[in-house]
């Protein structure tokens, strides 16, 4: 019989939280595309003398974050310093937190496409600072200290995900969640988040954990999805082979889609932490833990079921629509102002506003465009008062000139148009152009009457009236 095999996977990620300065100086936090060693100090660059002062804003983030994971704020946390050698840890130790993190336990519930839910429970999260970065050039090795001290929080979960595809789902979630609640941007590409995965194989049914090796340098969540299963399949192969999986760490390499064999592992104890020194313990009191739950927003997937069960819109449009909070809202603030059913609203954003955001590369957020203004064409359109594709064109309008849409359907005549009079001239001038469809009509093929309108339409430009323009027809036609 064949053996089945289960793949057994933790996620270690890096969070680059989004806060003003660095987490022990006032440096920038954020230095992407600085030249090299242009964001420094002497607290970050480690000389000798200076004291660290702790960024609140960076505390207050972390808290944040452990009350999204459904995580415990510990009310006093310590840092620590993890002691080891490389050239882009000028100190020579990192400061971080150990046994008293930020945050304990905690979860992630991870929804796979085919509906089934994954919880995914948090085995660590705490805060740290940013390692430099380490280049060869030229034969050389250069260093650059820019992103020392960059406040950071680690977030280890336990071995709980089963396959590549299970902890591409897991990121693409929690980077979600991290931009949801606004404290990173998460944007994998700029190492604003960055993930290792420890990855092992077991008989299916067992519950033991074998030696896993760990994957480096996946930035991206398609590297992740195919770097482990990659990994998992070697694995089985080597098992079947009747080889033993040696505990490593490889190199994800997303040119080639390979991976390579870097270094064997390090443990704990070289690591020999103790408290920081120069810092005092963290303390939250109960109030400020309370406001810090409280102030949580309601999470994505929560608002995708709202969504879905308030305003009656299908699973595919609510997982768009919640895909960032401020096009949530944008929705749900288009809705409160239109006399637009949800559904038509939902039509709108996904077929044109999400069009016109991606030609503009800009977040609901950014539009000039409000969702006042777009309530407003929507219900011009509904009413009548425009055609859709005047509506469409409309959207494009306010947002490159800012004024009301109202005010452009006025000034630049786009209104539909109602009137009798006008319209019967615009029809007699079509049925005098046209004799032998005026007598097919009459002779009975009424399914002319569609093509009548669309020759009114070219007419006007198509601001006729197309309700009216057919009552009218018809009328005229039949008399
Ligand atoms: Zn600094
Ligand atoms: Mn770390």
């Amino acid at each position: 019989m064949m053996t089945q095999y289960e793949i057994v996977v933790g996620l270690e990620t890096h969070i680059q939280l989004n806060t003003e300065t660095k987490i022990f100086c006032s440096c920038k936090a954020d230095s992407w595309g600085a030249e090299p060693n242009t964001n420094i100090c002497p607290v970050c660059s480690g000389l000798p003398g200076v004291l660290p002062v702790l960024n609140a804003e960076a505390v207050q983030k972390a808290a944040l974050l452990a009350a999204a994971m459904h995580a415990e704020i510990n009310p006093v946390s310590y840092f620590d310093r993890k002691n080891y050698f490389y050239p882009d840890l000028p100190k020579g130790y990192q400061i971080t937190q150990f046994d008293e993190p930020i945050g304990k336990g905690g979860y992630l519930d991870v929804h796979m496409p085919d509906g089934s839910t994954r919880r995914v429970h948090i085995h660590k999260l705490h805060l740290e600072e940013d390692a430099g970065k380490t280049k060869i050039e030229a034969g050389r090795r250069l260093v650059d200290f820019n992103r020392c001290g960059v406040p950071l929080v680690e977030m280890v979960t336990e071995p709980e995900l089963h396959s590549g595809e299970e902890a591409a789902q897991y990121l693409t979630e929690l980077r979600q969640l991290l931009r949801w609640i606004g404290v990173s941007e998460a944007d994998m590409e700029r190492g604003h988040l960055r993930c290792d995965a420890n990855v092992s194989i077991r008989e299916a049914g067992s519950t033991v954990l074998n030696t896993k090796t760990e994957i480096k340098n996946m930035n991206s969540i398609e590297s992740i999805r195919q770097a482990i299963t990659l990994e998992a399949q070697r694995q089985i192969a080597a098992v079947e082979a009747g080889e033993r999986v040696e505990s490593y760490t490889l190199d994800w390499d997303a040119d080639t889609g390979t991976l390579r064999k870097m270094r064997s592992k390090e443990t704990e104890a070289d690591y020999r932490y103790f408290r920081e020194p120069d810092l005092l313990p963290v303390k939250l009191s109960e109030e400020e833990i309370a406001r810090i739950e409280s102030s949580l927003p309601e999470l994505p997937y929560a608002r995708k079921m709202r969504f879905i069960a308030e305003y009656q819109l299908s699973a595919y449009d609510a997982d768009i629509l919640t895909s960032e909070r401020s096009l949530a809202d944008y929705f749900e603030e288009t809705v409160r102002l239109s006399s637009a059913a949800p559904k038509t609203v939902s039509n709108w954003m996904m077929n044109d506003l999400l069009r016109l955001m991606n030609d503009l590369g800009k977040s609901a957020s950014e539009l000039r465009l409000r969702p006042a203004e777009l309530a407003e064409i929507i219900d011009l359109v509904e009413s009548g008062k425009i055609s859709p594709a005047t509506g469409k064109a409309l959207l494009r309008k306010v947002e490159e000139s800012g004024r009301k849409p109202s005010e452009i359907v006025t000034a630049e005549g786009l209104g539909l148009i109602g009137d009798e009079d006008a319209l019967r001239s615009q029809i007699a001038a079509v049925l005098s152009e046209s004799p032998s469809e005026v007598a097919n009509f009459k002779a009975g093929k009424e399914s002319l009457l569609g093509w009548f309108v669309g020759q009114v339409m070219r007419r006007t430009g198509g601001k006729a009236d197309p309700k009216r323009t057919r009552e009218l027809l018809l009328e005229i036609l039949r008399k």
